[in-house]
């Protein structure tokens, strides 16, 4: 694959089930967690503290577990502000996915800290961390149920009117509403088969019905039909809105309005900066590389 091409959808996928998962665990630990004693429990969303979505890394170094000779980060600093939309760019294996991964606390930095909103990821409790954030995947897993449970996801307490809302800001209720189930329609291998830019759009439902502050996005390299494609954008630039959004970017047009692009090789970040400031340099590795690559 090129310089900004390769695929993380089997990694997506597993994302897409740890979410699963999570939704699912963070509602059980919610039960026992609940004291004998009859006190008032307030909703999930009022006892959360507020998060703004500010994100740090400084000097992050990491290797994998199982591969403990091969670095794959090194000295990783950057920040983005609340509200950024941040894209990562750079050769297959560069360390996009893997600074993702950080992000989300599949593992921890071996060397320096990351930071949200201040405070080290490390400190905050896990489920709280990750119910901050929801990742759009690239290639869209839906498991085989119905649309309703692929867009609430484990949240048992979402409304009738919270998800049809969600699936509407998502540019998914003009389909889900044509079929004679509705949101009740099976999906998956045993129900219909929807196309791929009508899964991104249950995925990205799913993203909005969470209403995290931290969106993480692996932006798909193959081109949906325009229709579709524009379908999807829409959604994504409405669910990108007001939050931090990280981007393993593949589009010119997602580069061009990032708040900051990461110019990633081997495990470093090489350049960052706007489309504009990188594109003035003449020697830069994104300039270069940028006219060659990135398709739209
Ligand atoms: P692509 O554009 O191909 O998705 P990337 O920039 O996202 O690449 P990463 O997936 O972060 O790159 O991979 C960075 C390096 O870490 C690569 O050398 C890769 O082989 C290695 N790597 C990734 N995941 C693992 C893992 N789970 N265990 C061991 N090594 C891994």
């Amino acid at each position: 694959s090129g310089f900004i091409g390769g695929s993380i959808s089997g990694l997506a996928e597993i994302f897409t089930r740890i979410q699963r998962a999570l939704g699912a665990s963070e509602h059980l630990l919610e039960i026992l967690d609940e004291p004998e004693e009859k006190i008032q429990l307030l909703p999930p969303a009022a006892r959360r503290p507020h998060f703004n979505g500010e994100i740090r890394f400084q000097h992050v170094g990491f290797q994998y577990p199982s591969r403990k000779d091969l670095p794959v980060l090194r000295d990783v600093s950057f920040h983005a502000e609340p509200g950024w939309q941040v894209a990562l760019v750079g050769p297959s294996g560069a360390g996009k996915s893997t600074i993702v991964n950080l992000l989300l606390r599949f593992y921890d930095p071996a060397v320096g800290h990351i930071y949200i909103d201040g405070q080290d990821t490390r400190e905050y409790d896990l489920s709280l961390l990750r119910s901050q954030m929801a990742v759009v995947p690239q290639d869209v897993f839906l498991f085989g149920g119905t649309i309703r449970e692929n867009i609430a996801y484990g949240d048992t307490t979402a409304s009738e009117e919270a998800i049809v809302e969600a699936a509407r800001q998502a540019n998914a209720w003009e389909f889900i509403r044509q079929f004679p189930e509705g949101l009740d329609t099976i999906v998956g291998e045993r129900g219909i088969q929807l196309s791929g830019g009508q899964r991104q759009r249950i995925a990205i439902a799913r993203a909005v019905l969470r209403n995290p502050r931290i969106l993480i996005l692996d932006e798909a390299t193959s081109a949906l039909d325009s229709e579709s494609e524009k379908l999807v954008q829409e959604a994504l630039d409405k669910l990108m809105e007001g939050r931090t959004s990280i981007v393993i970017a593949h589009r010119l047009s997602t580069v061009r309005r990032a708040d900051m692009i990461l110019v990633l090789d081997k495990g470093g970040v090489v350049e960052s900066g706007t489309h504009e400031e990188l594109m003035r340099k003449s020697e830069g590795l994104y300039r270069g590389l940028s006219e060659l690559q990135f398709s739209h």
